[in-house]
């Protein structure tokens, strides 16, 4: 099982994206959208796959997500999961810090 890292997708779902390889990311970094908890890195494109798993989240614009500072994500881990046809970050706890 994937260790507790603060700021990184620690497991992917969503294994038609291409940077998903065995629900590990392999993405040099993620961001997280504006209006809902989107993973707007997901791509069906060739892509290269960074050397490790574990990305982090580069930006995070869902500033009433409990873990969100500044736009950085505190969380202890994330997971990103299949929400309505899309990739979400189910890790998402919205209320005051
Ligand atoms: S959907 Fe996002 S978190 Fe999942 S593998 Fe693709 S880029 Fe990584
Ligand atoms: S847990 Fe919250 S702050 Fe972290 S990526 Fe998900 S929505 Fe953004």
């Amino acid at each position: 099982m994937a260790q507790m890292q603060e700021g990184r997708v620690l497991t992917c779902m969503v294994t038609e994206c291409n940077y998903n390889k065995g629900e590990i990311c392999y993405a040099p970094s993620i961001n997280v959208g504006a209006s809902h908890p989107t993973c707007d890195t997901f791509t069906i494109q060739n892509v290269q796959m960074a050397p490790r798993g574990l990305p982090d989240i580069e930006v995070c614009d869902i500033t009433d997500c409990q873990f969100n500072q500044n736009n950085d994500c505190m969380a202890p881990g994330i997971t990103i999961s299949h929400h309505s046809g899309h990739a979400d970050c189910l890790t998402f706890r919205p209320g005051p810090k």
